[in-house]
């Protein structure tokens, strides 16, 4: 199995995890953040991430399952912290889904109805 790189270069939530570019931090753990979403679609719009670099969340799954078991419960604790008793939690994989950002994160949507199925 090939090594998983802690931090990949040029990757721009590398750079949020090393506090080389500003966040609004929501919650800090060991191996798991959890930040405001610059562009938010809902009144709460926080992404939650893994400090080390893994492209998206079926590496993660593969790489190292506690952490992404971290991130989860990270994220449901975001959703509680905010008053929110429902939540999406959404990890785009691949291009096609809309990943842009190449270093896996969940969304966590709240704060208004959330139509389904998404778009
Ligand atoms: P995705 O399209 O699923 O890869 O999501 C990437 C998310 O990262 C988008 O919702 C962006 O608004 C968000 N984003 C991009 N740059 C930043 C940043 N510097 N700080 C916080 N969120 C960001």
């Amino acid at each position: 199995m090939s090594e998983i790189p802690a931090s990949a270069p040029d990757c721009l939530f590398c750079r949020i995890v090393a506090r080389e570019i500003p966040a609004t931090a929501v919650k800090d753990g060991d191996r798991v953040l959890a930040f405001q979403d610059v562009n938010p679609q809902a009144p709460t719009h926080v992404l939650v991430i893994p400090r080390a670099h893994h492209r998206d969340v079926g590496a993660l799954a593969a790489a190292d399952p506690a952490t992404l078991a971290d991130l989860v419960s990270m994220a449901a604790a975001v959703a509680a912290d905010a008053g929110e008793d429902s939540y999406r939690l959404v990890f785009n994989t691949g291009e096609r889904s809309g990943q842009s950002v190449f270093h896996v994160h969940g969304h966590v949507l709240a704060g208004r109805p959330l139509s389904w199925p998404s778009g």
